[in-house]
């Protein structure tokens, strides 16, 4: 078993759990999932709307900030910042949070699933390469089975030193699809159906 408490420390030192409705990572479950490891995209409507793209990787949700969101087509390639590990049962996060808190700002669950490695053994090895060591190599290749992104997509580190950016690039595959755009054609929660003013309607406070 990992021991995911340092990796989760960032996150809970920048979140106030008392304002904050997000989870702290308590439940280690997750209901919602029909198959391990998960992945989860949620739409993160903050000072700037990005999508927040995870992966279940040894115990914690290992994730990036991608301002225009995950493409089908292969010639795009969309920028990843890296952010902190989150707990798994952030994956099951729906809401608002304070615009006060740290990301302040509305959350939907825009697409979630499994994933599986797509790297193969090296010769002479019996086991492909972790994805744990491949986010450390910076290199990640893995198949998405969601409800409106499947097949490769890969990860990939460029540049390095303080400020590396990732860059995600859907795989040739059959998955792909130059003439689908599903940030703009299905904007909407796979957890709820709702979307962002839904969720900011039914969730927001409306004494701040
Ligand atoms: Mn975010």
């Amino acid at each position: 078993m990992s021991n995911n408490k340092k990796e989760l420390e960032t996150f809970k030192s920048k979140r106030n759990f008392r304002s904050s409705p997000e989870p702290g990572g308590d439940d280690l479950n997750l209901e919602w999932a029909e198959e391990r490891p998960v992945f989860v995209i949620q739409k993160h409507d903050a000072s700037n709307l990005h999508y927040d793209f995870r992966i279940e990787v040894d115990g914690v949700l290992k994730s990036w900030a991608v301002p225009k969101g995950p493409s089908t087509d292969p010639k795009d390639k969309r920028l990843a910042m890296p952010t902190e590990d989150h707990p798994l049962d952030y994956s099951d996060f729906e809401g608002v949070i304070p615009e006060d808190e740290y990301g302040g700002g509305t959350v939907m669950v825009w697409d979630r699933g499994s994933y599986s490695n797509l790297k193969e053994a090296d010769e002479g090895e019996e086991e492909p390469m972790s994805v744990s060591q491949q986010v450390e190599d910076g290199h990640v290749t893995i198949q998405l089975k969601g409800q409106k992104l499947s097949g490769g997509y890969a990860l990939i580190r460029t540049g390095d030193g303080d400020d590396p950016r990732w860059l995600l690039i859907k795989m040739d595959d059959e998955g792909a699809d130059a003439r689908r755009n599903p940030t703009s054609t299905e904007p909407n929660s796979v957890k709820s159906g709702r979307s962002l003013d839904e969720i900011r309607a039914e969730e927001g406070n409306p004494d701040e």
